[in-house]
């Protein structure tokens, strides 16, 4: 990876119109005051860009704003940011697998602007987790499922900036010899992976839990959903518990860079693996050109 396939744009800042700027990435940009960075308060999207064209944009710009809804920013500036993402993803246009991600904080502390930019990158390769599997293991997030209506406060199923709880799962993950984690709320109730959503299938449906759970609604699984036909399948999505897993024909994690993982273990117990229908998965995510 080169220092020219790290490329930035700056869509709105202190002291600046609402406009897009491009930016040189190696440069700093960003003040050390910003509560992006202190408080880890703000919003952000990944977008997987499929040889220069962005995957699911208008789920990921809709999700933009829902979030931002959600913290009390205001409301992005959706052709901004679609310009923002298209720019960089025509400057990646020559690699197979890349990705954008935008960024908005609430700003400088005391100051009204928030603080935006995207950044895009080629994709690392995903081959191992795609075609072997990933081994997961379950963890208590430590919420209730009810804690988004009880609880809106906590942020569950907002795409904030507070990941450092998410990759201390990860790590905890590791630890345990796994790759990944399926969080489980403190009643039960599976609820999606740090960076990703749990999709199952049992005989010809695909299943996946609500959004009310407290969890992100997720652009590759709706685009899966909406794909399912060809494949013979139905879809669901219903409240599901880690019995289900126990039961499914297949588990994946599905997300817009990695795409469909399938899990091969739970807590160290094998899974079956569906090698055809996680192959015509991958296949259907990576030629999205929209
Ligand atoms: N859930 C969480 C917590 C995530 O961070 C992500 C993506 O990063 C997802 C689910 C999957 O969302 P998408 O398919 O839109 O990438």
């Amino acid at each position: 990876m080169t220092a020219a396939e790290h490329l930035l744009v700056v869509v709105t800042g202190p002291g600046e119109a609402r406009s897009l700027i491009e930016a040189e990435v190696a440069h700093p940009q960003l003040s050390v005051l910003d509560v992006g960075v202190t408080r880890g308060d703000g919003i952000f999207e990944t977008i997987s860009i499929g040889a220069g064209h962005p995957q699911a944009l208008d789920a990921h710009l809709d999700r933009f704003a829902r979030s931002a809804r959600m913290l009390d920013l205001p409301e992005p500036d959706r052709d901004l940011w679609r310009d923002a993402v298209q720019t960089l993803a025509a400057r990646l246009s020559e690699h197979e697998e890349a990705w954008v991600k935008t960024v908005l904080t609430r700003g400088i502390e005391g100051q009204p602007v928030p603080t935006g930019w995207a950044y895009g990158t080629v994709s690392p390769a995903f081959r191992r987790e795609r075609t072997e599997g990933i081994d997961v293991v379950l963890l208590d997030r430590g919420l209730r499922s009810d804690a988004p209506a009880t609880s809106p406060w906590l942020l569950a199923g907002a795409k904030t900036l507070s990941y450092a709880v998410n990759r201390a799962a990860v790590r905890e993950a590791q630890r345990r010899g796994a790759d990944d984690v399926i969080f489980v709320s403190s009643d039960g109730q599976l609820l999606e992976g740090p960076t990703s959503t749990v999709v199952l299938r049992r005989g010809d449906v695909l299943s996946t839990p609500p959004d009310d759970v407290g969890i992100l609604p997720g652009t590759t699984q709706a685009d899966l959903f909406a794909a399912a036909d060809q494949w013979g399948l139905r879809t669901t999505i219903e409240p599901l518990t880690p019995d289900d897993l126990g039961d499914a024909d297949a588990v994946w994690l599905v997300s817009s860079v990695r795409h469909a993982a399938p899990v091969r273990s739970v807590d160290g117990a094998a899974r079956p693996v569906d090698t055809p229908l996680t192959a015509a998965m991958n296949g259907f995510l990576r030629a999205r050109r929209s």
